[in-house]
């Protein structure tokens, strides 16, 4: 059901957490840590972490044409 307890990953900061937690300001993308920053700040972290995740791949894709 929905209220089942998930893994689900911050797409500010890219850690993994609980949710929904009781009493956790988690939202369904945000970690209880970020979900309690500006949003101001988050949309630059989330953008900061989707460049990361960009570069992770192309990390990994550099790796397997050379390896
Ligand atoms: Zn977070």
């Amino acid at each position: 059901m929905s209220d089942e307890i998930k893994k689900r990953v911050c797409r500010c900061c890219g850690r993994r957490f609980d949710y929904p937690v009781a009493k956790s300001g988690a939202t369904r993308f945000h970690c209880p840590d970020c979900a309690a920053i500006k949003p101001e700040l988050r949309k630059i972290f989330e953008q900061l972490t989707r460049r990361l995740k960009r570069h992770e791949a192309e990390i990994e894709k550099l790796k397997k044409q050379h390896p």
